[in-house]
């Protein structure tokens, strides 16, 4: 059985063009980047070349590209890096609705004397903005609000956040973990100062990923050790992740208006036949303002849990919300914080969709979802029978 492969937030595949750039890097082009022989020199090469096509995606300066690990550790970098590097300010202002990357670590910082503020979304899951102005003030360091949600795709109004955050003279970082290469960006027309992606959200390998830091912007370095990242990252680098990563950014922006005219068809069509054709579902956040791969919809009166296994029996792959808190029984803290009622926010399915996404899983899909949503509904209790 072929899988079908609907759960592209939580991860992607590597692209066919990125695998074979990155064979080289593992077993013939091994130097360290930072050894004065050759050897070495030319896999630091490779790193430069991949900068610039991390920058001309991000519409950005190369000096401002540090590779890290993954998003979580650009979050982690940013977070803690402008917190350490403004010292006499204590408050840190970020949303409700933030991946555990963003969220734990502000928590963290709460629990170390910082004042952290979360704002609320409304129920499409859009920012409070009203209490986002109110909370700025003088002691505010930092600024955090992801760029679009992973778990619903509604994406926030970002730049005029910055401009805002701006005016304020406040920081401003964004995890656009999900954006980039969704949605075209040009930091260099922008105010947001820092800006975090991963690697393999966008076709390059697992383990590698970026935190974009605008020139002037005070940052410690959150990882002491060599000179490497012009040292505000130590770590030999990880040269055939960071090779990948920069096709996967060269081949995201040579295709992404084309692609995403692709995966925004498939994901509507899935999405208004699901919503046609299976009783009590219901989209979960902003339609408009959304990425165009991301559906999330709660199925009343049955847990998403079985929904995914019983997908997962026909080889379909979605998701009940972000892959980091799967096995906890938890609903989401991003549908609960948009108020989705606990039985709907119970029974919620990501369906992710990728450039690799054919209209014939779409159609397979829409036919096997009526199927299962009727079975789960026969067999719960919470149905009037
Ligand atoms: N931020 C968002 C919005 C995400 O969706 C994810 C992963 O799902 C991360 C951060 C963490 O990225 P990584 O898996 O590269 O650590």
């Amino acid at each position: 059985m072929k899988t079908i492969y609907f759960d592209n937030n939580a991860t992607t595949k590597v692209a066919d063009e990125v695998f074979e750039e990155i064979k080289p890097y593992f077993c013939e082009l091994y130097g360290n980047p930072s050894s004065m022989h050759t050897f070495g020199g030319q896999v630091g090469i490779k790193i430069r070349e991949a900068r610039e096509k991390a920058a001309a995606l991000l519409g950005c300066d190369p000096a401002e590209i540090i590779f890290t690990g993954c998003g979580t550790e650009s979050d982690n970098a940013a977070i803690n890096g402008v917190l350490a590097a403004v010292p006499n300010k204590r408050k840190i202002i970020t949303s409700r609705v933030e991946h555990p990357a963003v969220l734990s670590t502000c928590r963290e910082l709460g629990n170390h004397g910082y004042t952290v503020v979360e704002l609320g979304v409304d129920k499409q899951g859009r920012l409070d903005w009203g209490e986002l102005e109110k909370q700025i003030d003088d002691d505010t360091a930092l600024v955090t609000v992801m760029y679009a949600n992973n778990e619903t795709g509604v994406v926030f109004p970002v730049e005029q956040i910055a401009e805002l955050v701006k005016s304020k003279g406040s920081v401003f970082h964004t995890d656009a973990v999900q954006v980039v290469g969704k949605i075209p960006l040009n930091l260099s027309k922008s105010n947001i100062d820092l800006l975090s992606l991963s690697g393999h959200k966008l076709h390059a390998p697992k383990g590698v990923g970026v935190l974009y830091v605008r020139k002037g912007t005070r940052l410690a370095p959150f990882m002491l050790g060599g000179h490497q990242e012009a040292g505000k990252r130590a770590g030999t680098e990880n040269a055939p992740g960071i090779v990948g990563l920069g096709v996967a950014c060269e081949l995201a922006a040579k295709n992404i208006t084309e692609e995403n005219e692709k995966v925004k068809f498939l994901r509507d069509k899935l999405e208004n036949a699901i919503l046609e054709e299976c009783p009590d579902s219901m989209l979960n956040g902003d339609k408009e303002n959304r990425l165009p791969n991301t559906s999330n919809i709660s199925f009343e009166f049955i847990e998403g849990e079985a929904i995914l296994l019983m997908l997962d029996k026909f080889g379909i792959c979605a998701s009940s919300g972000s892959a980091c808190t799967s096995g906890s029984l938890e609903p989401s803290h991003v549908l609960r914080a948009m108020g989705v009622p606990f039985t709907a926010a119970h029974g919620s399915i990501r369906f992710s969709l990728s450039r690799y996404n054919t209209e014939q899983e779409v159609d397979y899909t829409i036919e096997k979802m009526p199927e299962i949503v009727n079975r789960l509904r026969e067999l719960s209790p919470f149905v009037a029978k």
